[in-house]
């Protein structure tokens, strides 16, 4: 069921935030950090789950390509004693030319989450406009065709010492839940790399356990 809110997951079984009941030979949890702990609801996810997470914003701009200044690369990161509200812009057209048609430029800023509590009950045009002005401060662009506003709220874990034994006492606190198995961000690495290798060891732990018990 896509689009659909989980609200509990227990051995073989989900339920559904419109009270649905669903069994599954195999259940893999992908959520976001904050979800795992009240999801599952024993200490050890609990635990894993309240670990610390920063926000972000995106804002994605598209121009004509004449309006930008133009650079030999895909983009930049920015220091933080630059002073600047953006930590980056990804020159989206540049690095994925099929994201934009011939002649036009696709730009990605990226807010730090510092200033995300004082943008985030703002209107998707200020937070932008906001982000194009400090965009401005470095390089020159135009006046965008489009803008597009992504709200990323707590879900960038930050380990911190420990975060390795919480990580091996939820996992062996969760082999004893027949059929289900975790993955994503809130494990063994935030990077897209690390949320796909977790992701297969998850297919191989289920697929091991489905055949010890068949
Ligand atoms: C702005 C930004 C830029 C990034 N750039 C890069 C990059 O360039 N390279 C890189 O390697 N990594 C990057 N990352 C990190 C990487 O994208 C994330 O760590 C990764 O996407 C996390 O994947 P995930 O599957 O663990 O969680 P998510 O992708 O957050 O997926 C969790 C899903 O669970 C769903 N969910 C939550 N609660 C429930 C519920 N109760 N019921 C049902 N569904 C629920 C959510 O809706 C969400 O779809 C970036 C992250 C951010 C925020």
């Amino acid at each position: 069921m896509l689009k659909t809110l989980v609200q509990s997951v227990r051995p073989h079984e989900v339920t559904f935030a419109d009270g649905t009941v669903e069994q599954f030979d195999g259940i893999i949890m992908a959520t976001s950090p904050h979800a795992l702990g009240p999801l599952l609801g024993f200490p050890e996810a609990e635990r894993l789950s309240s670990l610390k997470r920063t926000s972000s914003m995106t804002v994605l701009a598209a121009f004509d390509e004449s309006d930008v200044d133009a650079l030999d690369g895909t983009g930049y990161v920015i220091a933080k004693p630059e002073g600047n509200a953006l930590t980056a812009c990804s020159w989206m057209h540049k690095k994925w030319p099929h994201l934009a048609p011939k002649g036009k430029a696709l730009l990605r800023m990226y807010i730090g989450s510092e200033h995300v509590p004082s943008l985030l009950h703002e209107e998707d045009d200020q937070i932008a406009n906001f982000a194009l002005s400090e965009l401005r401060r470095i390089q020159k662009v135009g006046t965008p065709l489009f803008t597009k506003v992504e709200r990323h709220i707590q879900t960038m874990p930050q380990y911190e010492v420990g975060h390795k034994q919480d990580v091996r006492a939820f996992e062996e606190a969760l082999l004893k839940w027949d059929g289900v198995e975790a993955c994503g961000a809130i494990l063994h690495g935030v990077g897209l790399p690390d949320c796909v290798d977790s992701a297969k060891r998850a297919v191989d732990h289920l697929h091991l356990r489905q055949a010890v018990t068949v």
